[in-house]
């Protein structure tokens, strides 16, 4: 089937009605966690084939976070659907007033790579919710899940509203020439911009969950725990999500001066822990998704200004698309792995005379996807969330904001718009429909022209104050 015949089988089904009762969307999203639980082990498997992922780091981040989605959105559901009641002005008397939550339509998904399973059917399951027919694009990138989605949301969901179409550039293209009701993608900022172009010329809305650079500042310690449990959630952030390969990933440390050493030294230390002296022998660490990705973070050390710079790691292996966790000071702030995402093991330590500086560093830059700090300084924290722009900012831990289902996920500025994850899911996936219901009395003749000076007054005094001020402006009693 080519398609033009996939829309337009959508369509008609979406026409047809199908997805908007709620014992349809209950349904497909029991089916999606049906398809989680009875193929959980090749779903890690596939993981592990795409990006070396263990089964521990891959059930954490994909396989739990879609199969928790879906039962918030079948329990919420009830909830999400019904009309929101507003109350009026008296201007407005006598009447009600609602927001209903509509299906967009025939909604088109596009996913990447580096979480490949989870930002499929995580954005699948808010489409759904919200009463749409859904395709997925998944990343070409991570074949075998993308191969494995092919293969099993045929067999458990309605195929005649959802549906999987899989390549890269030449298919996409393809499928941005085609009107859809939605576009969500998940993606670079480059490939983003060519998504919102294609877009404008149906003015199909969008959905940009983008990347770029996020901060992450580390307010001097003193306490030998704080320093432990500190380096630790740094590490799980950026060498346990895909190894660094996450969106949400720290992409540099903030540090006063006089701090770095100690920090470093800690950071060191956690490695050791977490993943060995050789931690290209342990299973726990993700490999680089492929040679294109590999050789691009390679060549960031293979820059002298850069390579003088290494504080720990370094070492990589091509053949099995290894890059050990490595950790820079002060690497020079014109080179591009300060200007570029870096989108692997790489973090560079930069600096600072005061940990306050780190601000104006941060709003000197892009705004961040997400801002992470350390500290047991409330007052900074408070200066962050005031001062600067992000994603998401959390205190004291780096990626769980993406678990929290209460929470927003989405980026800010160059990191993307709109929203998603629980509620915000079903509402990016939703039209917010205004629904007004007027009585025909009582009725009002200073609403209509002829204009006088009597009906202005009246006009001015509803419009200004209330409908209260009108009335007294009506008997007299007021100008
Ligand atoms: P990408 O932008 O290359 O690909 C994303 C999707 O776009 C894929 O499905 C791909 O097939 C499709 N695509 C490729 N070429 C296309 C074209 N010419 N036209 C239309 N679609 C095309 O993704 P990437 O660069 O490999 O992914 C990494 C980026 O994604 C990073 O910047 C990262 O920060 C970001 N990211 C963001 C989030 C988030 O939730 N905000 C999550 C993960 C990754």
């Amino acid at each position: 089937m080519d398609l033009e015949e996939i829309s337009a089988e959508m369509k008609n089904s979406f026409n047809g009605g199908k997805t908007e009762s709620i014992s349809w969307r209950k349904s497909q999203l029991q089916a999606i966690i049906n398809l989680v639980v009875e193929n959980e082990e090749e779903i890690l498997h596939a993981l592990h084939t795409d990006l070396g992922k263990s089964p521990a780091e891959a059930y954490k981040d994909e396989v739990a976070l879609v199969e928790n989605a879906a039962r918030v959105a079948i329990k919420c559901l009830p909830k999400w659907m019904a009309p929101t009641g507003v109350s009026l002005p008296l201007v407005a008397y006598k009447g009600s007033a609602s927001v209903v939550a509509e299906p967009l339509g025939v909604v088109l998904i596009f996913s990447t790579w580096n979480f490949p399973f989870n930002l499929a059917l995580e954005p699948m399951v808010g489409a759904i919710a919200a009463g749409n027919a859904v395709v997925l694009k998944p990343s070409e990138m991570a074949s075998a899940i993308s191969d494995l989605l092919a293969d099993l949301i045929p067999k458990y969901l309605d195929n005649s509203t959802v549906r999987v179409v899989q390549g890269g550039a030449e298919e996409s293209t393809k499928l941005l020439e085609l009107k859809w009701d939605k576009i969500f993608f998940t993606g670079s900022a480059r490939i983003g911009r060519i998504i919102m172009t294609a877009a404008a010329k149906h003015l199909t809305p969008v959905t940009l969950e983008l990347g770029g650079k996020c901060p992450l500042i580390v307010d001097r310690m003193h306490a030998n725990k704080d320093l432990l449990v500190t380096s630790r959630r740094i590490a799980f952030g950026k060498w346990g999500l895909s190894n660094g390969q996450a969106c949400l990933a720290p992409d540099y440390i903030l540090v006063q001066e006089d701090f770095a050493t100690t920090l470093i030294d800690y950071l060191k230390k956690t490695i050791k822990k977490f993943y060995g002296e050789d931690p290209s022998k342990t299973t726990d660490l993700s490999r680089i998704v492929n040679t294109h990705h590999f050789m691009r973070l390679t060549k960031y050390l293979q820059d002298p200004s850069i390579a003088n710079t290494i504080a720990y790691g370094g070492s990589h292996d091509e053949k099995r698309l290894y890059v050990q966790p490595t950790i820079l000071l002060n690497p020079p702030l014109t080179s591009d792995l300060m200007n570029e995402e870096i989108f692997g093991p790489l973090l560079p330590v930069i600096t600072l005379k005061r940990i306050e500086d780190s601000i104006d560093f941060i709003n000197s830059r892009s705004k961040p996807l997400a801002t992470y700090l350390f500290t047991n300084n409330k007052a900074l924290g408070k200066r962050l969330v005031n001062e600067t722009s992000s994603g998401s900012l959390v205190v004291n831990d780096t990626g769980v904001q993406f678990a929290i289902d209460g929470l927003p996920f989405g980026g800010v500025g160059e990191s993307g718009f709109g929203k998603y994850h629980g509620k915000y899911s079903f509402d990016t996936f939703s039209h917010q429909k205004a629904v007004l219901y007027r009585g025909l009395f009582p009725e009002v003749s200073f609403r209509y022209p002829p204009w006088n000076a009597f009906k202005f007054s009246m006009l001015h005094a509803a419009l200004r104050y209330d409908y209260l001020a009108a009335i007294l402006v009506y008997l007299g009693l007021k100008k």
